[in-house]
């Protein structure tokens, strides 16, 4: 039987990126993931650049827009432009490249990879995993790492993250050319779509578009409405074709690792509930995951609860902000706009959101601090 100090369940962004953080740090690892090559991701690539700090890589090549501009829109109109000069940049990245750079690394440093097979069945045996797979084959490893995304079999298996995950409801197409939309913007269009809102990101020759919905779990199924979104963003030609995913958000602060198991990214439910974004806290935890990791094999420490912690403290506390905010600016999206959007110092808090400079804790603070002092004074 083959053994390794960690097996990761799943290799996308967050099981390359661990498996490059811990081959990096010289340990041995394996990652099994289901599907064969070429798997592409629903994912619009919207980056803030403060994520190189968490990055084991140059990522250059897969970095195709750096935006400069962030434009929203009410219904097509109203539109509000934060301009991000002078803040930490915003970068559109191919997904596909990303994800290959990650692992092309992680297997130059050693880490290995079986694809397409499926996990059948985890034992606990003598402080090990033993992992039997669909290849049947059978492999060993001190600790284990799921991150099989949103679908997540093996978190709720561990009782990892919320017991009960809230899902946001998206689609997902890349069209060719740039419509209406300038080489260095983004645009994000709210009104048209209820309890969430739809985005265009640019690419260096096409753009990705997405509608998300984020609470009640509202269907995309209005194809009328959605090819009115599409053409907002200056698309005649309506014959593409979507990819729908159930996208896992955050939803409260819960455990995200046990005796030596730990979840990252969508699996660990990480993602944004107000914006979707998922690529940034898929990096930190897949950072905070190997260093826990490294200090339980550098016999440091005894347990990876610091990983739970350290999530919670660096990404949860404002995730539960955020979860406040989309849950009353989706359900009063028209105030929500004119007050959260139109207001006169709006535009540079969402670039500093963005551009990962400001929390939306720091937000939420400023807001309750403002309202102390009107009712005060
Ligand atoms: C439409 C859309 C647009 C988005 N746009 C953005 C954006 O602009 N910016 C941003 O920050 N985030 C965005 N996100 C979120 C971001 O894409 C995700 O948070 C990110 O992909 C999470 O990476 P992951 O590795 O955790 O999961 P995934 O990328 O989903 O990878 C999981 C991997 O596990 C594999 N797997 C699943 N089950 C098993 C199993 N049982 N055994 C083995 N392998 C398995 C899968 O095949 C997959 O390769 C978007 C998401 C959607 C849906």
């Amino acid at each position: 039987m083959k053994e390794f100090d960690t097996i990761i369940i799943g290799g996308g962004l967050s099981g390359s990126s661990t498996a490059l953080n811990l081959s990096k740090k010289g340990y041995s690892v394996l990652i099994i993931e289901k599907e064969a090559l070429g798997n592409i991701k629903p994912c619009a690539g919207g980056m803030a650049s403060s994520m190189k700090k968490f990055l084991p890589l140059n990522i250059d090549q897969a970095i195709e827009s750096k935006i400069r501009n962030v434009e929203f829109r009410w219904e097509s109109s109203d539109d509000v432009v934060a301009d991000l000069t002078g803040e930490s940049p915003f970068w559109i990245i191919r997904r596909e490249k990303l994800d290959k750079l990650l692992l092309d690394e992680a297997l130059k440093y050693g880490s290995k990879i079986l694809r397409p097979v499926q996990v059948e069945k985890i034992i606990s045996q003598n402080k090990n995993w033993i992992i039997k797979c669909s290849n049947k084959a059978t492999y060993k490893s001190k600790f284990l790492i799921i991150a099989d995304g949103s679908q997540s079999k093996w978190a709720d298996y561990f009782k990892l993250g919320p017991r009960k995950p809230k899902f946001a409801n998206t689609i997902a197409l890349r069209l060719k050319g740039l419509g209406n939309i300038p080489k260095d913007s983004v645009r994000f269009e709210f009104g048209f779509v209820k309890y969430g809102f739809a985005w265009a990101f640019p690419l260096k020759d096409s753009v990705n578009i997405g509608l998300g919905t984020f609470i009640n779990n509202k269907l995309l199924e209005d194809e009328a409405l959605n090819n009115k979104v599409i053409r907002s963003f200056g698309f005649e030609d309506l014959s593409f074709n979507v990819v729908h995913k159930k996208l896992r958000i955050w939803n409260g602060a819960h455990k995200l690792n046990g005796d030596r198991v730990i979840a990252v990214g969508d699996a660990a439910s990480l993602c944004d509930p107000f914006l979707a974004e998922g690529i940034r806290p898929s990096l930190i935890s897949s950072y905070y995951a190997a260093e826990s990791i490294d200090q339980c094999l550098s016999s440091k420490k005894n347990d990876l609860n610091n990983y739970s912690t350290t999530m919670n403290n660096e990404w949860g506390r404002s995730m539960a902000w955020g979860k406040r905010i989309a849950q009353i600016f989706y359900r009063f999206p028209k105030t929500g706009y004119q007050l959260g959007v139109k207001r006169k110092t709006a535009p540079k808090r969402i670039a500093q959101i963005l551009s990962g400079q400001m929390s939306y804790e720091d937000i939420a603070k400023r807001v309750i601090k403002r309202l102390i002092t009107k009712n005060e004074g």
